[in-house]
């Protein structure tokens, strides 16, 4: 079965098929990548393994990803037992890897396959992606590599080899429907697992966005755009606008036994079902004190922090300005609030930002009363 959502009638001037898988994979049996999840030569793959790497790949890098995928199988060594595990203590787990849909959709995907396919990853593409957070490249990587099915699986490594390859000069993201279309005429019916794999290895170690390493290259001869000279300037990229900044304030109510307020975001949007220090709308435009002082979560003589936060987001900057106050009551009244110690912080499914706020507000008031401290 093959995964090509496009059709083409001829590939473009640059290697066939044959040739390309040809010379590829005898150089990805010399030169492969160890990696944790991948099977060794010989090996069947684990799909849970490739899917649970898949998913952590995603934004982050081998290297980061390393140590989380080996803590994530130890403590949850089958695709049950990660359906079976607490949200938070998968969200606390996954810190540090960001974007935390991932791991809200990780959690939803590991259920669905447990619910709906007795815990066993189904292996064709249709199945694989109608489940959480299993998109097209997602679905072809774990259709190619666990189950050595037919399938293209175009990440990042791939769409620029590709691209060079066939020096497509047309910029990203325009350029996407005819590489997916290449790549997927390109893999081999004789190992597409390996080839997937052998792909991502190429993009990875030789074909670099930065000076790629053509000398080393097993398809030299075969790309078009090494011969006329710009395969390092390809993929082309459409320029960026700038990214927007949104602003806000950030509220750190201590209690008199210096526990921190805490609460839940609502379960869907950004950080959707996260921990957090209670903020403002964070909007656009010039700040509006007043409207953001207004979102407190309790009334309370909010003193300004000196100094901002600031967090970048995939589609927009955030910067938040602290304040803080002190009360002795239980702020009951707050939905989804709890108190929290400031030495047990560590162990909330805090994200990346409200770590910034808390390091920089708790700082701020140290600084301004050290006798308190
Ligand atoms: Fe990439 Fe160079 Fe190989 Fe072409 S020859 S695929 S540009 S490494």
């Amino acid at each position: 079965m093959r995964d090509t959502v496009e059709t083409i009638t001829e590939l473009p001037e640059g290697p066939t098929p044959e040739v390309h898988a040809g010379r590829l994979l005898p150089w990805y049996d010399r030169h492969r990548r160890t990696l944790p999840w991948r099977a060794l030569p010989g090996e069947k793959a684990d799909p849970y393994r490739v899917w649970l790497s898949e998913i952590m790949l995603q934004q982050t890098t081998v290297v980061t990803v390393g140590a989380y995928f080996d803590a994530f199988l130890h403590r949850w060594p089958t695709v049950r037992d990660l359906a079976a595990a607490p949200l938070d203590k998968i969200l606390h787990a996954w810190q540090g890897l960001g974007y935390y849909a991932r791991a809200r959709n990780l959690h939803a995907c590991a259920q669905a396959v447990v619910e709906r396919h007795g815990g066993q990853f189904p292996d064709d593409i249709e199945a694989l992606s109608a489940l959480p957070g299993v998109g097209a490249y997602t679905a072809g990587a774990i259709a190619a590599i666990a189950f050595d099915r037919q399938a293209s699986a175009v990440d990042g490594n791939v769409e620029r080899v590709i691209a060079r390859l066939y020096a497509l000069e047309t910029p990203l993201p325009d350029v996407k429907p005819a590489i997916r279309d290449y790549a997927g005429r390109l893999v081999p019916a004789e190992r597409p697992g390996d080839y997937a794999q052998a792909m991502m290895d190429l993009g990875a170690t030789v074909c670099t966005p930065r000076a790629p390493r053509c000398v080393l290259c097993p398809v030299v001869d075969l790309c078009v755009g090494r011969r006329l000279g710009v395969a390092e300037t390809l993929p082309r990229r459409r320029v960026k606008p700038a990214r927007p900044v949104r602003q806000g304030i950030a509220f750190l109510l201590m209690r008199k036994d210096g526990a921190v307020l805490l609460r839940r975001r609502p379960p869907r949007g950004l950080l959707g079902g996260m921990i957090e220090v209670p903020s403002s709308p964070w909007r656009e435009g010039t700040l509006d004190r007043d409207d953001c002082l207004s979102a407190a979560p309790v009334p309370a003589s909010w003193r300004s922090l000196p100094g901002i936060v600031r967090h970048v987001f995939t589609h927009f900057e955030l910067r938040l300005e602290v304040v803080a106050a002190s009360t002795a009551g239980m702020a009951d009244e707050v939905a989804d609030a709890q108190w929290c110690a400031i030495d047990r912080l560590d162990e909330m499914a805090l994200p990346t930002v409200m770590k910034k706020v808390l390091t920089h507000g708790l700082k701020a008031m140290a600084d301004a009363n050290p006798a308190a401290t």
